[in-house]
């Protein structure tokens, strides 16, 4: 026997060999229905794992994030093996969920567009009602190689060679198709209920521009039709309400092409809410007890060798000179912390001084990636 500390304390003892998904069944039978996966002592586990000593163990529903995930990255399987089916030379990429959903990267022998989604969609949904189940096996990696080369999979290959020598390699098999992956999945593909695909677009093998474009397919699913309908049209009010596209509209903001992405321009209007927003903040600072610091835009590198930020943050910061050079070289501040921290130094300190407190409406700058920015959610310069 061995014992099973529920979350919430209870604690039952089941037979050697018994599967999660029996676990939840001796609870309840409406448990065992809505469990997509579970976590076991932290790590999550398809419902056919069956756990061999005492062990911690917390059922997961589509209200839990990694059940969510569990029943989206499922998803992503059933969308490939659509793809598999309607176009047999496509090559397979990854297939991760994510918030809200979910995308999968292909090479296409011929470039597909949205008006085919209708289609894939259909055999998505043949896939679901054929309720296949997903079968795990491992293999050793030069056989994974050999197996993957043999189904003309070259970024899979990819994949099992650059995983570590210790690594377990494991495959999941849904009827007519096999895909490399660590899991986990639901149990069978009948398990989905609501999907939709949203929108392609191109994505670089491995992130890399050096690399090949590939097709990426995003899409989300639920398990009700009703939930995926909300969902869908919560994403359209959101889009009404864009501020990239009224922001500009209005005439807030416009950015400049030669001026830089993630660089604004605030036009009047835009410029007059900032100017707003930063007086009532420092006013509400300055009643509450804060002093105002005011501390330069850049510093020597010395300072951020200090702080921590040239060491582990240097690829987020604009260096001005350069590093390799003998002279001084500078970086604009990605954070305030470090110059603030000097004020503090300035004088002898005692405990009754505490609590001190420094406020500063801070400007600073910091390197996005292109790809991360979009509108003034996230930019290369903000205050
Ligand atoms: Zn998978």
């Amino acid at each position: 026997m061995i014992k099973v500390t529920l979350k919430g304390g209870d604690v039952r003892e089941y037979e050697n060999g018994t599967n999660l998904l029996d676990m939840a069944k001796s609870i309840s039978e409406g448990l065992a229905r809505n469990c997509l996966a579970a976590d076991v002592n932290g790590e999550t586990k398809e419902m056919n794992f069956v756990p061999e000593s005492n062990c911690e163990v917390s059922f997961l529903t589509f209200n839990d994030e990694n059940g969510r995930k569990a029943y989206r990255h499922t998803a992503s399987h059933v969308l490939a093996q659509a793809i598999k089916r309607l176009y047999p030379n496509t090559k397979l990429a990854i297939g991760p969920a994510i918030e809200d959903g979910y995308y999968y990267d292909f090479e296409f022998e011929t470039p597909i567009t949205t008006g085919d989604f209708e289609k894939i969609e259909a055999e998505m949904k043949k896939i679901i009602k054929e309720n296949i189940p997903l079968e795990k096996f491992e293999l050793p990696r030069d056989e994974a190689i050999k197996f993957m080369k043999e189904k003309d999979e070259p970024y899979k290959v990819e994949l099992i060679e650059d995983l570590p020598d210790d690594a377990v390699i494991s495959f999941y098999k849904q009827g007519d198709f096999v895909d490399l992956c660590a899991g986990p999945h639901l149990m069978s593909t009948g398990k989905l209920k609501a999907i939709k695909l949203q929108s392609l677009a191109g994505a670089y093998w491995r992130g890399n521009e050096k690399n090949k474009m590939l097709s990426r397919i995003y899409g989300t699913a639920f398990p009700k039709q009703s939930e995926l309908n909300a969902y869908l049209e919560k994403l359209e009010e959101a889009k009404k309400r864009d501020h990239n596209k009224i922001g500009r509209e209005l005439g807030y903001f416009r950015t400049v092409d030669y001026i830089g992405q993630g660089l604004p321009i605030m036009l009047p209007k835009g410029a007059r809410v900032l100017q707003l927003l930063q007086r009532f903040v420092e006013d509400e600072e300055q009643k509450r007890g804060y002093l105002l610091t005011k501390t330069p835009f850049l510093a020597k590198r010395d300072l951020y060798k200090i702080s921590g930020h040239w060491d582990h943050y240097r690829d987020g910061m604009f260096v001005l000179g350069d590093p390799e050079a003998e002279g001084e070289v500078f970086a604009l501040r990605p954070m305030t912390c470090p110059f603030q921290f000097q004020a503090y130094l300035a004088d002898m300190r005692s405990y009754r001084d505490l609590p001190l407190r420094y406020n500063e409406t801070s400007t600073l700058f910091r390197n996005e990636d292109s790809g991360e920015m979009h509108g003034l959610i996230r930019v290369r310069q903000f205050t």
